[in-house]
């Protein structure tokens, strides 16, 4: 199984997760972050440091949500890590929990 980052993180990007990784599984674009699926190793840590709720486990995924399972594993390839929190984007706040914002997602 593995952790996966789904929609909400989007444009969000607040970073509280990636300090908590025990494996440095998180990889960063320019505004969503992922989970290595291949390095995941299910500790639970980082989905209670979202602020916007958006790491769920594989087997917890909302029916909405699935395509970011593929998603996480194919962005993890590209996008470098990161393990250090940085500040998130000015208006990160008007952002969570806004519907459907794979349409904004940057590669
Ligand atoms: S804490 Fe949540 S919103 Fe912030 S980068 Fe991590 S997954 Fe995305
Ligand atoms: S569940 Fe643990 S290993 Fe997996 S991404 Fe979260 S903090 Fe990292």
């Amino acid at each position: 199984m593995t952790y996966v980052v789904i929609d909400n993180c989007i444009r969000c990007k607040y970073t509280d997760c990636v300090e908590v990784c025990p494996v440095d599984c998180f990889h960063e674009g320019p505004n969503f972050l992922v989970i290595d699926p291949e390095e995941c190793i299910d500790c639970t840590l980082c989905e209670p440091e979202c602020p916007a709720e958006a790491i769920v486990a594989e087997d917890d995924l909302p029916a909405d949500q699935e395509q970011f399972l593929e998603l996480n594993a194919e962005l993890a390839k590209v996008w470098p890590v990161i393990t250090e929190k940085k500040d998130s984007p000015p208006d990160a706040a008007d952002w969570d929990g806004v519907p459907d914002k794979l349409q904004y997602l940057e590669r």
